[in-house]
C-alpha cells in the first residue's frame, strides 16, 4: 500500500446520477472503500429522465433489485420502443423497437431479405417482423425471453419510472448498505495548491467534507469538474440544434401504453412518457426557431390530460465534457455531458460510467494510463451515440419550417455519412465496437426514416420467391399468435 491509496469517495449530488452511482460502488466495493453522498435539498435535481433502455435490467440485477418492487416502488411501466411520429413525414411514424427483426440468417440480416422484397415491388411492413412493436402497439406484455417452441428472441424491454422515486429508492437502497448522506449546498471548492486536485468541499453550515476521490454528479451545473478544474467543453451544438427543453407532467390517459412516444412538431419534438400514476411530457426545441412562449404553447395543446404542474424551461449544451476524468474528479450524468432525450441514453450513460469506474476503480493511486483510457472509452460511447441522434434530424423528408431545412442541409459527423451512405448504396450496417446501438436499431430508423437501400445481400437471393413468401408469412404468423396470448400491459403491472 501506498499513502495515494483511494479509501474514501464523495459523491457530490443526489439525482439520479448520484444515487445509481452510490448504489453502485456500495454494492461492488462496499468492503474495499467508504462512500459518502452530499446533496442539497436547497437546490434539488433536474426532475426529469423518466425513460430508459434495456441494459437498465442489467443494472438492477446487479444490484439485486426485484422487478415487482422497484415497479411499485417508481410507478414504473415497462418500454418496448420509442414509436416515432412525424420525423419522416408529417402524419407518419415508425418505431424504434428493442429486440430483433424477424429471423437473422448467418453473415445477413433479416433485413436484407425485407429489401429484396421491397426493390421487386413487394410492400410488406418491416414492423409486421417485429414482435416488440407488434406487442408495443397491442398493448401487451409479459417477460418472455424467447418465443416458445423456437430459437428467436422474445420481448426486449426497458423501463418507464418516476426519476424522484427511484432515486429515493436507490437512496434507500445505499443508505442501508452503508453510504453516509450529507444534507447540505457546496459554497466552496478546495483545491490542493501543488497538485490542482480537489481537497475538501466546503458546505455553507461550516462543515468541511474531505475525499481521495471526487464524483461530480451536480447535473448541469458541473461544479466540481468544470466550475473547479475548468475541464473545457467540447460543443456539439452545430451538429444538433435544439438548445431547450420545457417539462410538465400531466394527468395521463388510458390504456398506459408500453412506447414511450416522440412527436416531431415544427421546431423541435415532443415526449411523452406514461407511468402508473400519471405521464412525463415535454418539449425540445430550438431558441433560434421558437421563443418559450411558442414552445410552451405546443407543448399546452398536446398534453396527455390535465397539466399537474407548471412547466418548467430547462437550457443545455449539447455537447461533452473534453475529460470525463480529470485529475481526482470523475464526472457522470449531466455534469459529463449533454445528448438529448430523443433516445433515452442519458440513464445508461450513467450507469455505463459508474460500471467503467468501477472496474477502473484506482485503489492504489489514480495512474494518467487509467484516467486516459476511461477517457477515450466515454468520448467514444458520447460520439456513437451522438451520431444515432443526428440521424434522426439527417435523414427525414419534413420541409415545412427552416429548423427542418436547415436540417436537411447542414454537415454531419463523418463517421456518421460514412454510415447512411453505405446503407443506402448496399443496404449494410455495421455495428462500431463500443456502440450502444445494434445493427437492427440503425436498420429501424434508417427505414424509418425513408432511407430505403438500393441493394441487399446476395445471401438474400438464395431463397424462391415462393420461399421468401413462406418465410414472411410463417413468422407473421408466429409473432401475431406469440403477441395474442400476452396479457395486457396493465394486467402485468398489477400482478
Ligand atoms: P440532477 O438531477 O440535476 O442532480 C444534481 C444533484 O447535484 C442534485 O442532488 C443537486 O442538489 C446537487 N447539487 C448541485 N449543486 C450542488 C451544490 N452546490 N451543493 C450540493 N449539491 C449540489 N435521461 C434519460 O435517460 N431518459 C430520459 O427520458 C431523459 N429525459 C430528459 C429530459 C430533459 C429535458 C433533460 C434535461 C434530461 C433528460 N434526461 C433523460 C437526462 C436525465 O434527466 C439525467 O441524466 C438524470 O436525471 C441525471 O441527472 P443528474 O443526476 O446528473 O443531475
Amino acid at each position: 500500500m501506498n499513502n495515494n491509496t483511494i479509501k474514501n469517495v464523495i459523491i457530490l449530488g443526489g439525482g439520479t446520477a448520484g444515487w445509481m452511482t452510490a448504489s453502485l460502488m456500495i454494492k461492488v466495493l462496499g468492503k474495499n472503500i467508504g462512500i459518502t453522498l452530499v446533496e442539497s435539498d436547497k437546490i434539488g435535481t433536474v426532475g426529469v429522465g423518466e425513460a430508459t433502455i434495456p441494459p437498465i435490467i442489467n443494472f438492477n440485477q446487479a444490484l439485486g433489485l426485484d422487478e415487482k418492487e422497484f415497479l411499485r416502488e417508481t410507478k414504473g411501466t415497462i418500454k418496448l420502443g420509442i414509436q416515432f411520429e412525424n420525423w419522416f413525414r408529417q402524419g407518419q411514424s415508425y418505431m424504434h423497437a428493442f429486440g430483433t427483426i424477424g429471423k437473422n440468417f448467418p453473415f445477413c440480416d433479416f433485413h436484407h431479405f425485407w429489401v429484396r422484397d421491397r426493390l421487386k415491388g413487394g410492400d410488406t411492413d418491416y414492423w409486421d417482423f417485429s414482435l416488440n412493436y407488434q406487442a408495443a402497439i397491442n398493448n401487451k406484455f409479459a417477460p418472455l425471453p424467447q418465443i416458445k417452441g423456437t430459437n428467436l428472441q422474445g420481448l426486449s424491454y426497458a423501463y418507464h419510472f418516476d426519476a424522484g422515486l427511484y432515486a429515493q429508492y436507490l437512496r434507500k437502497y445505499s443508505e442501508s448498505k452503508g453510504v453516509k448522506r450529507v444534507e447540505g449546498t457546496v459554497k466552496e471548492v478546495k483545491l490542493c495548491p501543488d497538485s490542482g486536485e480537489v481537497q475538501e468541499l466546503l458546505l455553507e453550515s461550516g462543515k468541511v467534507i474531505n475525499g481521495d476521490l471526487f464524483v461530480d454528479c451536480t447535473g448541469l451545473a458541473a461544479l466540481l469538474i468544470e466550475k473547479a478544474l475548468g475541464t473545457g467543453f467540447e460543443d456539439w451544438s452545430h451538429w444538433l440544434p435544439c438548445d431547450r427543453a420545457i417539462a410538465v407532467p400531466s394527468t395521463g390517459s388510458k390504456p398506459i401504453v408500453p412506447y414511450t412516444r416522440s412527436i416531431a412538431h415544427e421546431c423541435g419534438w415532443q415526449w411523452r412518457i406514461p407511468l402508473q400514476h400519471r405521464t412525463g411530457n415535454g418539449i425540445v426545441y430550438s431558441s433560434r426557431h421558437w421563443t418559450d412562449e411558442q414552445a410552451q404553447g405546443v407543448l399546452m395543446n398536446n398534453l396527455d390530460g390535465e397539466a399537474l404542474a407548471e412547466p418548467r424551461v430547462i437550457r443545455f449544451r449539447t455537447g461533452r465534457r473534453r475529460k470525463q476524468w480529470h485529475k481526482n474528479v470523475v464526472s457522470i450524468g449531466l455534469s459529463s455531458g449533454f445528448l438529448e432525450p430523443l433516445e433515452s441514453t442519458s440513464i445508461h450513460l450513467i450507469q455505463s460510467a459508474a460500471t467503467r469506474l468501477i472496474k477502473s476503480f484506482p485503489h492504489q493511486g489514480i495512474k494518467p494510463e487509467e484516467v486516459a483510457e476511461f477517457n477515450r472509452q466515454s468520448q467514444v460511447e458520447f460520439e456513437r451515440i451522438r451520431d444515432f441522434i443526428i440521424l434522426h434530424y439527417k435523414a427525414n423528408q419534413r420541409r415545412d419550417s427552416d429548423f427542418w431545412r436547415e436540417c436537411e442541409n447542414r454537415d454531419v459527423p463523418e463517421t456518421l455519412q460514412r454510415k447512411m451512405e453505405l446503407f443506402r448504396r448496399t443496404g449494410k450496417v455495421f455495428r462500431d465496437y463500443d456502440d450502444l446501438f445494434t445493427e437492427v436499431a440503425w436498420q429501424q430508423v434508417l427505414i424509418g426514416q425513408g432511407v430505403v437501400p438500393e441493394d441487399y445481400h446476395t445471401i438474400a437471393d438464395g431463397l424462391s420467391d415462393a420461399q421468401l413468401a413462406d418465410l414472411f408469412k410463417s413468422l407473421k404468423t408466429l409473432i401475431d399468435g406469440t403477441v395474442k396470448g400476452l396479457p395486457e400491459h396493465e394486467q402485468f403491472l398489477k400482478m
